[in-house]
């Protein structure tokens, strides 16, 4: 992990270094550590000057919206993430960000592949640092992201167990066909994280003894498990998985569901969650809108963390003709799409994942339509 973190903070300052315009020579790829350390040490500097700068001229101005203002906001919260690379505490918030940076640098190569030669070859200064677009990430401006916020809001859960540092919106406008559909984070871990796309994710809290001694972050797998809000409220509450024969709080027994294989004591995930929100327990709800006024289906999903070799890879047990018998995911086949276990321990639950699907305009609420995000 440490020769990871070291060549993040290389890729993280370079891209810093190009956001914000600092006069500054990006060093080589094998330039020495102190070359590296004196360009992250100059970085830093720059970075603060330059914020102590915009807020000199912020001084006299009110307009909390003002271009300068949103420029500061977001200096300042890349001087924030950048020290959190520096301190290498808080594991969940670096993992995050690795992944930031990652899809940052990927689509960058992606978008200036063309423009990286063509600069390099009729660059006037050799050591100029290649400029790298910004990219918008879970703009505030998001509607999908809104209207999923106000769902959240309707389920009237308890605000403790969200942590909305890590919400993160996966549209196509937060997070555009260009980014990767895959990501593999994590050295330590083998499984892939398959990008939830057009879903919404709200961060949930996670235990800090459990993140620790497991080192989930690094080391767990990345699943998701379709359900319907009550039982996944009841599963944050006990802070654990629920089996068939479990008795909950309230006394009553969990049993095994209609049409479901007699005394499987078994909790099901999958690594993409376009086959887990197809699970027979995620039925879609309705809800109108106060927003747009338009009548959208919503299906929720829990993004789990789960222990790497605690469960049974199996295939899919659904009845696929939903799919017109093509595979319910491009990357993982169907045969190892379904995850099984009955370790109690082995998950955890550490996002909130919202789907809607609009199926009434206001303007014509007796035609159907259906728009996807
Ligand atoms: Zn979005």
């Amino acid at each position: 992990m440490d020769n990871k973190l070291t060549k993040i903070r290389r890729t993280f300052a370079a891209q810093l270094t190009a956001k914000h315009k600092l006069k500054l020579t990006i060093p080589n790829h094998d330039s020495s550590e102190a070359t590296f350390e004196l360009f992250l040490r100059e970085m830093q500097q720059q970075l603060h000057k330059k914020l102590a700068k915009q807020n000199e001229q912020l001084l006299h101005e009110s307009n909390g919206n003002s271009p300068l203002f949103i420029q500061k906001k977001q200096l300042q919260k890349d001087i924030e993430d950048f020290q959190l690379l520096e301190q290498r505490q808080d594991a969940r918030a670096i993992q995050q960000l690795i992944e930031r940076v990652e899809h940052m640098a990927m689509f960058n190569r992606k978008q200036d592949i063309g423009g990286i030669a063509s600069s390099i070859q009729s660059s006037q200064l050799p050591n100029q640092p290649i400029v790298m677009s910004p990219i918008k990430l879970n703009s505030p401006l998001c509607s999908y992201r809104a209207l999923c916020s106000e769902l959240v809001e309707r389920l009237n859960w308890p605000s403790e167990v969200f942590a909305s540092e890590y919400d993160r919106c996966f549209c196509k406008t937060c997070y555009p066909l260009s980014m990767p559909n895959i990501c593999q984070v994590n050295t330590g871990n083998k499984y892939p994280t398959i990008i939830p796309r057009n879903w919404m994710k709200f961060g949930l809290k996670v235990d800090g003894v459990q993140t620790k001694v497991h080192q989930i972050w690094d080391k767990w797998a990345v699943s998701y498990h379709g359900t319907v809000p009550s039982a996944a409220l009841s599963m944050i509450k006990h802070r654990q998985i629920c089996l068939p024969g479990d008795t909950l709080f309230d006394g009553t027994r969990l049993t095994i569901r209609l049409g479901h294989i007699p005394d499987q004591k078994a909790f099901f995930t999958s690594p993409t969650i376009r086959y887990a929100a197809q699970n027979h327990y995620a039925t879609s709800i309705e809800f109108t809108s106060q927003i747009d006024k338009c009548v959208y289906t919503a299906k929720i999903v829990l993004r789990c963390r789960q222990m790497p070799d605690s469960f049974t890879v199996q295939g899919q047990t659904l009845n696929n003709s939903i799919q017109n018998d093509s595979d319910f995911c491009d990357l993982i086949p169907d045969d190892e799409i379904e995850w099984k276990t009955d370790k109690r321990g082995s998950v955890i639950f550490d996002g909130l994942c919202v789907h809607l699907k609009k199926v009434l305009t206001h303007e014509n609420n007796f035609q159907q339509t259906t728009v996807h995000y």
